[in-house]
């Protein structure tokens, strides 16, 4: 079979837990994770590197010209975007990689790599996802409804995506998400390689 690692994008309504979810599939089972670039300011606790690399507007323009980017978006009013070099490397070296991005950057992501898993993480409610960003206490009331609004316009778009998965138990939706990932494996598209092989032992 292919040893090649999987390339898994995690979406989700602002708020629906993707963030927790990811971080506790990279300590039980070491994926990699694709840290992002961003124009937005660190929030309390956010460390360079680890969290996103922080970027000013011209520095992730730069970025974007030297074609560093695998995909980049405008989300709220800033710019978001992952890079090319690391998610490269780690799937060569048979590593699954995680990119937790918002869905512009996934669609465009798919359409450069259809083989790629597209998975939607939502809450079971929108009133438990309200609930989830208040209670966050990381934005402002304004920002809040800026990201619920997203989150509406976001619906239209769940059917792109390869897999559902409702966050309501974090831990029922950790293992869950862990069984999709290595069942992924198998699917044709990542099985490419495998597939040719085989053909040409016939010949
Ligand atoms: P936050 O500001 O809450 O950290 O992130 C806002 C949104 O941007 C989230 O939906 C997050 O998944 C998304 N995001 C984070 N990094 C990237 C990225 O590299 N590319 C894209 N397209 N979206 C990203």
């Amino acid at each position: 079979m292919s040893k090649k690692g999987i390339i898994a994008i995690i979406s989700g309504f602002s708020g629906a837990g993707k963030g927790t979810v990811v971080a506790e599939l990279v300590k039980r089972y070491g994926y990699a994770v694709s840290v992002s670039a961003t124009t937005r300011a660190p929030r309390e606790g956010e460390v360079e590197g680890i969290s996103y690399f922080f970027k000013t507007k011209e520095e992730f323009e730069q970025m974007i010209h030297n074609d560093e980017l695998i995909e980049y978006a405008q989300y709220i009013d800033n710019y978001y975007g992952t890079p090319k070099e690391y998610v490269l490397e780690q799937v060569a070296a048979g590593k699954d990689v995680l990119l937790e991005i918002e869905m512009q950057g996934a669609l465009k992501v798919k359409e450069k790599f259809p083989e790629v898993s597209l998975i939607f993480v939502t809450p079971p409610s929108a009133a438990g996802l309200r609930e989830r960003l208040i209670n966050r206490g990381t934005e402002s009331m304004e920002v809040i409804d800026k990201r619920l609004a997203r989150a509406k316009e976001e619906c239209a778009y769940m059917k792109e995506y390869d897999y559902i998965v409702v966050n309501d138990d974090l831990e029922e939706c950790v293992e869950q998400m862990h069984h999709l990932l290595q069942s992924i494996h198998f699917s044709k598209s990542n099985q490419k390689d495998f597939m040719e092989k085989i053909r040409k032992d016939f010949d």
